[in-house]
């Protein structure tokens, strides 16, 4: 049918053991048409980052396929894959330049000199970091370190971002201009976004939809509003409230 082939993502009865015998992701079926911003909500261990590093590329699937724009992934490696990743600690190399650091990314794919300057720098600006390729990371604050990070994830244009509680570290003030900003960014370049939170707060506000996970399956999928007035069941419905 045509919304299956409309997807970008496509996550196909996927399950995920790490010791063969318990499943950790239990069958999860999901498909993000292009440019969504998605988030994966859910408590601790419920199966969100072991989703993200199967679609990244750093685990595989026990069962099931992933799909990237129709074609199935399991054997492209990361690197490969065209996807942006920023995670919690955002690891930024600490020997090397704000600059070098989006450089890195760039020579991986093979972009010359003049083509990797010219996107360092759109992407540096882009986070109004324009002005501090030549500091190291050590020289930055931490929403600062931020924003290189998700300069670095999109500095060679990927069209899927993955990003695995990137604003944890960071005090509330700081969180909240980065949620705009990092929704803002998306919707703008159009990239698609897989963003995993446990802060119910943070996905409802961020996303187009949301899928609840708990103890490895997705417990509802739905835009914020209707999960908030119409969850499917009492764990989202407690979940949601939470905070709320
Ligand atoms: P959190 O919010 O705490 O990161 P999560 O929802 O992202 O949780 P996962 O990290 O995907 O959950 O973990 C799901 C389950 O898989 C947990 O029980 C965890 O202990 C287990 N697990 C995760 N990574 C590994 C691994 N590399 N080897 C073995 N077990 C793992």
């Amino acid at each position: 049918d045509s919304a299956i082939n409309d997807a970008f993502v496509e996550f196909d009865r996927v399950q995920k053991s790490y010791d063969g015998e318990n499943l950790v992701v239990k069958d999860l079926n999901l498909s993000l048409p292009k440019g969504e911003f998605l988030t994966m909500l859910g408590p601790s261990g419920s199966g969100k980052t072991t989703c993200l590093m199967m679609l990244a590329g750093f685990e595989t699937a026990t069962h099931g396929e992933i799909r990237l724009d129709g074609r199935e992934i399991n054997n492209i490696p990361p690197h490969k894959r065209g996807i942006g990743m920023v995670f919690q600690n955002y690891a930024l190399f600490p020997h090397m330049t704000i600059a070098e650091n989006l450089s890195f990314p760039l020579e991986v794919r093979k972009f010359g000199k003049s083509e990797r300057e010219a996107k360092i720098k759109r992407a540096l600006d882009m986070v109004e970091m324009g002005s501090f390729g030549s500091r190291r990371p050590a020289q930055l604050s931490g929403g600062q370190q931020q924003r290189v990070a998700l300069a670095r994830a999109l500095v060679f244009e990927p069209e899927l971002v993955l990003m695995d509680e990137p604003l944890g570290a960071l005090d509330k003030q700081l969180r909240e201009k980065m949620q705009f900003e990092i929704t803002h960014l998306a919707h703008t370049l159009g990239i698609t976004t897989v963003y995993v939170t446990h802060d119910q707060t943070e996905a409802l506000t961020m996303s187009d939809r949301v899928a609840v996970f708990d103890d490895g399956r997705i417990q509802q999928l739905a835009p914020p509003d209707k999960l908030y007035e119409e969850p499917e069941n009492s764990f989202v419905a407690q979940f949601i409230g939470e905070n709320n």
